[in-house]
């Protein structure tokens, strides 16, 4: 996966979640409610850092790199994870 630059939205969507997106996303945060998140080329690493500003994030699924999509019961704790990653 190639590295890009991310951007944590500051503002929550209607479900509550601040998201994550690439730079290049076109639903990327307005600049007011831009979080300066830096280089990233994987989805548990981009999770981490966000959740340091926001204990309720998401990754964009339009632009965010994805969890390893093989299907045994490993993975599939890990795709939860993904959609509803909260602070325990
Ligand atoms: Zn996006």
């Amino acid at each position: 996966m190639e590295e890009k630059y991310y951007y944590l939205n500051s503002e929550p969507n209607v479900d509550g979640y601040h998201y994550v997106h690439a730079y290049e996303c076109t639903e990327k945060p307005r600049v007011l409610f831009q979080v300066k998140l830096g280089f990233f080329s994987d989805a548990e690493a981009l999770l981490e850092e966000a959740h340091h500003y926001f204990s309720k994030v998401k990754l964009c699924p339009k632009c965010c790199p994805k969890p390893i999509t093989k299907t045994n019961h490993l993975n599939f704790a890990l795709r939860d994870h993904y959609n509803t990653y909260e602070k325990p």
